[in-house]
């Protein structure tokens, strides 16, 4: 199919993401390495990881291999009373990495959040959480409630919801921020915002069953980098008040950060963690929510059962994903991606419709004054060669971990090119 009619008929039947199903999307007709290739013929990097997830690359040898492999053996079989061998592997994988030996295979980040939040409920019969503003944890409804209302996506939507205790967003910064005279100092963690965090978990403990957080990065509701001590803080409060502390580690999951954890900055291990995104490289939809053995023993019968849970052929893909990752100096990669993309952006700090440029490992934003212009930002930087996702206040990237200097110089460069041309 031509890329004109692919277009046409895209906009005639589908949806896409928070869009109308008439928005326009461009055509893809191959992903190989860092590179997508669309179906006019232009190529351009994905500065997104397609979403954080394809952390290898597309169309990765060893991911392709293993895939194959599965789909001869048993691309599928229901998880309820049956199991098999890439799903055990993967859980073991994931239970060594994380120190939580409970698995549960969910089928999106989403339904993981869900699942936490279930296992939060049963555990504790207790039926609030406390979150965080700004945050961002997916799109049902459960999970929704979780999620910044005011703020957030999800506004339409928030008087249905059950309601949840908000803490303030974190206040502050963490990783590496870059002025025009050059980069400050990250700052200390905020007493006044303690105290907050103090008297908020005080004042709701008997009805709270646990505390909800994407550590370290506030992914969807802002691109915020928040101080480890308030992780830390929240895990101290959870343990003197009887809570849970959930971890929603879907973004930042797997080396994202520069540690393999979000909470690893702090040194914190929580009750229960979602991860997602990441887990299959990008390959196939698959997320795990994984829990303490204490935990597992007060759920019980734990109330959640999706048709794809454990899919093979994703749990085959994961764990061949893990072993890339196992294998990889992804440590020295992301620290290298970090220094390319400080020195990179540090010319867009200075633009007058910044309002701050800041890294950690291989995430970096640009955050504007005013809101962009999304498709303006998009025609200049695929101008460049470059696929990134503004929205609201944000130019950001988070490019796969192989990323060659020189490609993540282009998308810098096209980073640095839509700073300069914000009115
Ligand atoms: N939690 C976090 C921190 C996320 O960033 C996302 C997605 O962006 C989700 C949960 C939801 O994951 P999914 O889009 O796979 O449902």
């Amino acid at each position: 199919m031509d890329a004109g009619t692919l277009s046409d008929l895209d906009r005639a039947h589908l949806w896409h993401p928070y869009a109308s199903v008439a928005a326009h999307a461009h055509p893809v007709a191959r992903a190989a390495g860092v590179r997508l290739t669309l179906a006019d013929g232009r190529e351009l990097i994905d500065g997104m990881s397609s979403w954080w997830a394809a952390i290898h690359g597309h169309n990765h040898p060893r991911l392709n291999a293993a895939a194959r492999a599965q789909l001869d053996v048993m691309p599928h079989v229901m998880f309820g009373g049956l199991t098999h061998e890439p799903a055990v592997r993967l859980a073991v994988r994931l239970a060594g990495l994380t120190g939580l030996p409970k698995v549960f295979l969910a089928d999106s980040g989403s339904v993981a959040v869900e699942v936490a939040v279930k296992m939060a409920v049963q555990a504790t019969g207790r039926g609030r959480l406390l979150t965080v503003r700004n945050g961002y944890h997916g799109d049902t409804f459960g999970v929704m409630a979780v999620c910044d209302p005011v703020n957030g996506m999800h506004h339409l939507f928030s008087g249905l919801l059950p309601r949840h205790v908000f803490a303030d967003a974190p206040p502050g910064d963490h990783g590496r921020h870059l002025g025009p005279e050059g980069e400050r100092e990250p700052s200390a963690p905020d007493p006044a915002y303690l105290a907050h965090l103090e008297e908020l978990v005080a004042r709701h403990a008997a009805e709270l069953a646990a505390i909800i957080v994407e550590p370290v990065v506030q992914g969807a509701g802002g691109m915020r980098f928040y101080h480890p001590a308030y992780l830390r803080r929240l895990r101290e409060l959870a343990d003197e008040h009887g809570l849970l502390l959930i971890a929603d580690e879907i973004a930042t999951g797997f080396g994202r950060t520069g540690e393999m954890f979000g909470c690893d900055h702090a040194g914190v291990r929580p009750d229960i963690m979602c991860v997602g995104k990441a887990l299959t490289g990008g390959y196939l939809t698959m997320a795990a929510t994984l829990c303490t053995d204490e935990v597992a023993e007060r759920v019980g019968v734990l109330m959640h059962g999706p048709t794809y849970m454990g899919n093979p052929l994703a749990a085959a893909v994961a764990g061949a994903s893990l072993d890339l990752l196992a294998e990889r100096p992804w440590q020295e990669e992301v620290r290298r991606i970090e220094e390319g993309l400080a020195a990179g952006l540090a010319e867009a700090a200075g633009a007058p419709g910044v309002a701050d440029v800041r890294v950690l490992g291989a995430i970096g934003v640009i955050e504007t004054v005013e809101p962009v212009d999304a498709g303006k930002v998009q025609e200049i930087v695929m101008g460049h060669g470059v696929w990134l996702r503004p929205f609201g206040r944000l130019i950001y990237t988070m490019p796969p971990y192989g990323v060659t200097p020189a490609d993540l110089a282009a998308v810098t460069r096209a980073m640095t090119a839509a700073a300069a041309a914000l009115p």
